[in-house]
């Protein structure tokens, strides 16, 4: 067995609060976040780094992000922490790879969310980039954080980079901010390309061992193969 990935914590600079801004009003602009809607974070040398509740992504400087640390004590930024804080806190609890999450509300992996449905892996950058079937969580009603936290950290198991939320959006992870961005495109595309292909007779699937050795690739050789290594 190999041993589990861990990604540890960055600091927690001007350049990096500027980045989260900026991918926040990115996946607004892409339609994944309406109004104050989603929350993302990254995993910092003192806890988690998140966005604040309620506070348009428009209008959102680097003052407005809040550090909370593992001990639940929020140690810098005046603004109330997102009110998914407890959820983000248990997903980097129980996957060490991830560097940072991104939730959302992006319709088509909503859509799934909401008939409670997971999404196989249909298409090569979804095996390579989320790893593997992605869950759905039992539906939690709003507002009840904890076992919202609690469900998705049982759903999203050791590999797959994401979960849906029952009635909700998808979160999704990566080692650094910029693949979590990713994964939450590359998700949100084969969300729609498996609702799209029902309409033809439903998609093929992957089979696990491909996707296993896909995401082999993408994590530790992608990138990297010289051309003597191809074949
Ligand atoms: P926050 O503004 O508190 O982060 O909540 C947004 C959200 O996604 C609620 O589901
Ligand atoms: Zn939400």
């Amino acid at each position: 067995m190999s041993e589990p990935m861990i990604t540890p914590g960055v600091p927690d600079t001007l350049e990096l609060r500027l980045e989260l801004i900026q991918a926040c009003r990115y996946l607004s602009e892409l339609g994944f976040c309406i109004g104050t809607w989603g929350n993302l974070s990254i995993r910092v040398e003192q806890g988690i780094l998140i966005t604040p509740s309620r506070i348009d992504y428009s209008t959102m400087t680097p003052d407005d992000l809040v550090v909370v640390s593992w001990e639940n004590e929020q140690i810098k930024g005046y603004r109330v922490p997102s009110s998914e804080l407890l959820l983000h806190q248990a997903i980097l609890r129980t996957r060490p790879d991830f560097g940072a999450l991104v939730h959302t509300h992006s319709p088509y992996a909503s859509t799934l969310a909401c008939a409670h449905k997971p999404l196989p892996v249909c298409v090569e950058d979804m095996a390579q980039i989320i790893g593997g079937t992605v869950n759905c969580a039992p539906y939690v009603p709003n507002g009840r954080h904890a076992d919202l936290a609690q469900a998705a950290a049982s759903a999203i198991g050791s590999q797959t980079w994401a979960v849906l939320l029952a009635n909700h959006g998808p979160l999704v992870g990566g080692r650094s901010l910029a693949e979590a961005v990713v994964a939450a495109r590359v998700l949100e595309k084969a969300a729609q390309i498996y609702i799209q292909s029902q309409s033809i007779g439903g998609p093929q699937i992957i089979p696990d061992e491909h996707v296993i050795e896909e995401r082999h690739r993408l994590l530790y050789k992608y990138g990297q193969e010289q051309l003597s290594q191809m074949k």
